[in-house]
C-alpha cells in the first residue's frame, strides 16, 4: 500500500517536472525565436555581413575593417 502510494506520488512528481520543463523549454524557444527575429538587423556597412547585435557588429568592424571609420551607430556601443 505504502509502496503503491509512493509510486503514484513519484509519477505525479515526474509529470509535474516534465510539464515544468516543457513550459520552460517552450518559453525559452519563443524567446529564442524572438531573438532570432530581432537578429541580423545590423548589417555591416563595409562587407554587408549581418550581425545579431551592435556589440558583435562593433567587434566585427574593429577586427575586419580596422582602417574604416567606425559607423556612428557603433560609437556609443561599449
Ligand atoms: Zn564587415
Amino acid at each position: 500500500m505504502a509502496r503503491g502510494h509512493q509510486k503514484i506520488q513519484s509519477q505525479q512528481k515526474a509529470q509535474e517536472k516534465a510539464a515544468k520543463m516543457k513550459k520552460q523549454q517552450g518559453h525559452g524557444l519563443s524567446d529564442q525565436m524572438k531573438a532570432a527575429q530581432k537578429a541580423l538587423v545590423f548589417s555591416c556597412a563595409v562587407c554587408k555581413s549581418q550581425m545579431p547585435d551592435p556589440k558583435t557588429y562593433k567587434q566585427h568592424f574593429e577586427n575586419k575593417h580596422p582602417k574604416n571609420d567606425l559607423p556612428a551607430e557603433l560609437k556609443d556601443v561599449v
